[in-house]
């Protein structure tokens, strides 16, 4: 008898019995899930989620201000989703969008056109992650523009994939090289001004008229407020100056929605906040309501290029946008778009309270529920504070009983993109945790051995 038969029989002499004692979830992680596919902030493991909480193995309950990086744009276990999802998979018109239609993808489809800003005949094509929608915008705007040549920013995330993160300029992705071709512009960020605005669009502007001809290029690809690179919003009018240039060269100007959009900015789309109309945008993350769901909006010219061009099996499946129309659906019934607005400029303005105390906050900023705090080592002279010191405030907060992350090119910014679903009282309660892990971490009472395996971008 083979290793592996002896194995199969003892699980099965297993069936039907009370389990032996298991060894905690966060050992077992450990022994099983790949290193490549984690970015992990603190000892949390967990064993379910409700509302704004998630809930701990053990059974602690953490306010979650993370939003799992931002899917659970409803929280957890919303009504409105465990509804839907549970009605699609108790009649499931079949698994795949490919081969024939179905009328939860048809829907939600039909309303992502009606709710986005955009002009002419215009197609969705639906993915899985922003990842996937990044890549699939890549190849079909190269294939339908004939030309093969990207912009994209420096501390831009476009996702994971071969494609979209080759149009990426974040730090952690150094590891993989960028797509022949691509220029990689300074994102003007007005806490850091290394670059201005005016200074950014002069460099694009001599871009183009030397090493980068402008006919060469298929797309500029935009965050309409950078998120994993420190939760920076542009200055004002940037972004309509980068639209106007893609207008006058017939560059196609994709916005990347992924994290910022859908409510979260306080505007359904952050790029409105510039008043701009994308040739293309790319849905994500909240889309979903945490079930991977992402979504591409086009013109028709380039969606239709070719018939079974960008396949994925499950892409559009009536799971996944049954969710989403339960994400749109519930954003307008429950005014959560507003409910970023107002609460996002409450949280704001409680956290910018704090700078004249906490020396360690350097910077406040975001939009709506997409807030950034920047920690520096001096108020005055700007100095990020060590990567560790940013780890050892997120895991303080674990241990008070609040989930959030650090993001930024330094790893010196605690990002909160709570549920929008978030209550005044949370927030508050948010707030006072984040308070008090600045106190405790200035006190060191986090040690530099607590954090040391939660450093990984
Ligand atoms: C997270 C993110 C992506 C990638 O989305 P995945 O679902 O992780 O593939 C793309 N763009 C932005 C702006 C993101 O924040």
């Amino acid at each position: 008898m083979s290793a592996d038969q002896t194995t199969s029989q003892a699980a099965l002499r297993h069936q039907g019995c009370p389990r032996p004692p298991s060894p905690t979830l966060r050992a077992r992680d450990a022994r099983v899930i790949a290193n490549i596919g984690r970015l992990r902030f603190s000892p949390l493991s967990l064993v379910g989620g409700r509302g704004n909480h998630l809930i701990e193995e053990g059974g602690r309950e953490l306010l979650d201000l993370s939003a799992s990086f931002g899917p659970a744009i409803l929280g957890y276990s919303h009504p409105a989703i465990a509804t839907a999802v549970n009605a699609a998979t108790a009649s499931m018109a079949g698994a795949s969008l490919l081969a024939f239609p179905n009328e939860n993808a048809v829907a939600l489809a039909e309303q992502l056109l009606a709710i986005t800003p955009g002009s002419g005949e215009r197609r969705v094509w639906f993915g899985h992650s922003g990842s996937d929608a990044n890549d699939c915008a890549l190849r079909v705007v190269q294939a339908a523009t004939g030309r093969s040549r990207f912009i994209s920013f420096i501390g831009s995330y476009h996702g994971n994939l071969s494609g979209s993160m080759s149009i990426s300029g974040h730090t952690a992705m150094t590891h993989t090289l960028p797509r022949a071709g691509l220029v990689l512009l300074p994102y003007p960020d007005p806490y850091r001004p290394s670059f201005s605005a005016e200074e950014v669009l002069r460099l694009l502007d001599y871009q183009f008229a030397t090493s980068c001809p402008p006919q060469q290029v298929a797309g500029i690809f935009i965050e309409p407020l950078m998120s994993d690179a420190g939760v920076i919003v542009p200055p004002g009018g940037f972004l309509a100056a980068i639209q106007q240039r893609c207008r006058r060269h017939s560059i196609q100007l994709i916005v990347d929605e992924v994290k910022a959009g859908l409510g979260r900015s306080g505007r359904l789309h952050c790029f409105e906040h510039e008043g701009l109309e994308p040739d293309l945008v790319v849905f994500g993350k909240g889309l979903g309501g945490g079930l991977p769901l992402s979504a591409l909006i086009g013109p028709r010219a380039i969606m239709d290029h070719a018939a079974a061009f960008a396949l994925q099996t499950t892409g559009g499946n009536p799971v996944a946008t049954a969710a989403g129309l339960a994400v749109l659906r519930t954003l307008a019934a429950e005014g959560l778009v507003e409910r970023a607005a107002n609460l996002g400029q409450a949280l704001a303005g409680r956290l910018r309270a704090l700078i004249s105390r906490q020396p360690m906050i350097g910077d406040v900023r975001g939009r709506g529920l997409a807030i950034g705090i920047e920690l520096v080592r001096d108020q005055a002279t700007r100095e990020a504070v060590p990567v560790a010191t940013t780890a050892k405030v997120i895991y303080r907060a674990w241990q008070l009983g609040a989930v959030l992350f650090y993001v930024g090119l330094r790893g010196n910014v605690l990002e909160l993109t709570p549920p929008l679903t978030l209550s005044d009282a949370e927030a508050e309660r948010g707030v006072a945790i984040i308070d008090q892990a600045l106190t405790d971490v200035g006190r060191g009472l986090v040690a530099d051995a607590d954090v040391a395996p939660f450093m990984m971008w």
